[in-house]
């Protein structure tokens, strides 16, 4: 195969959560224009179903949207069974679908604390769970969980120590399930941006310029495009030694 070959995800399925908007939705595209099929799935089944007509038509590949729920096993089945139905197959989970809320600790009430495990840690686990039923009995498969610079560091100034701790959490479950699941080749691995304009980061707020971009070696924050071929790479046989990998990509963020 050549280099470029083994980018190609033609034939493949892939389930992105939280797909019609940010991040979530420039990963779709790419793993699309590098030829999956898609299901996407949000909460907002609407949104989801938007994107999902937009991107097929941009693309020609296959795009379902889906009303989907992290927190619901339930609703994550569903929609493992939806890539069934539409495409025959599933192949690639990108876990993508996060909350945050900026509050300093002493101030976090229980249930911000609890949106943000159950979204991000236990709605990524369960997805996961449910997909690697499927990926062992089809052969593998691969998982893409989107992490964060703040598994590492804490960022200022907003406090935030929920999404913190939960990002924490997702890169080492990825350690964890791909230690677990390799000898049914299924690989796990984990994305870990650094700030990105979206709706979940206010990167333009003049209040948070000095940390968020004036402190990092590059001074500038990232457009969701600039992280998706790294999620099509980890998604690809390009990338078929990696397992367990966290790969950051923060414009050099973490390095003061
Ligand atoms: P957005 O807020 O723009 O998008 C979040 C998406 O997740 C939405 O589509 C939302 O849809 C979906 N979502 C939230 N809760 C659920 C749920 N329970 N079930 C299904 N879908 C859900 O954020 P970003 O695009 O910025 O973030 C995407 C991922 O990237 C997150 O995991 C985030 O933590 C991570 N990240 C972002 C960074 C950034 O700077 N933007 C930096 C590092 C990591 P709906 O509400 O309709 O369900």
């Amino acid at each position: 195969m050549s280099i470029l070959q083994q980018f190609s995800l033609a034939g493949r399925t892939a389930i992105v959560t939280g797909g019609y908007r940010g991040l979530g939705l420039a990963f779709a595209r790419g793993l699309a224009e590098a030829g999956a099929d898609l299901v996407i799935g949000a909460r907002n089944e609407e949104a989801s179903r938007e994107a999902a007509t937009t991107l097929a038509s941009e693309t020609g590949r296959t795009v379902v949207g889906v009303a989907l729920d992290v927190t619901s096993r339930d609703s994550n089945r569903a929609a493992v069974a939806a890539a069934l139905d539409a495409t025959g197959r599933l192949d690639i989970v990108v876990n993508n679908a996060g909350t945050c809320f900026h509050r300093p600790a002493l101030d976090v009430p229980d249930d911000e604390w609890d949106a943000v495990f159950d979204t991000n840690v236990a709605g990524l686990w369960k997805l996961s769970q449910v997909a690697a039923q499927h990926f062992i009995g089809a052969g593998g498969g691969t998982i893409v969980n989107i992490g964060s610079m703040s598994a590492d560091i804490v960022n200022r100034p907003q406090w935030q120590p929920a999404y913190n701790a939960s990002k924490a959490a997702v890169h080492h479950l990825t350690r964890s399930l791909a230690a677990e699941w390799a000898p049914h080749n299924i690989r796990v691995n984990a994305v870990a941006p650094g700030y990105v304009k979206t709706e979940m980061a206010p990167v333009d707020d003049p209040k948070l310029k000095a940390r968020w971009i004036d402190d990092a070696p590059m001074q500038r924050y990232a457009l969701p495009e600039e992280i998706a071929p790294a999620v099509v790479f980890l998604a690809s046989d390009a990338s078929r030694f990696m397992t367990g990998s966290v790969v950051t990509i923060d414009g050099g963020y973490t390095l003061f």
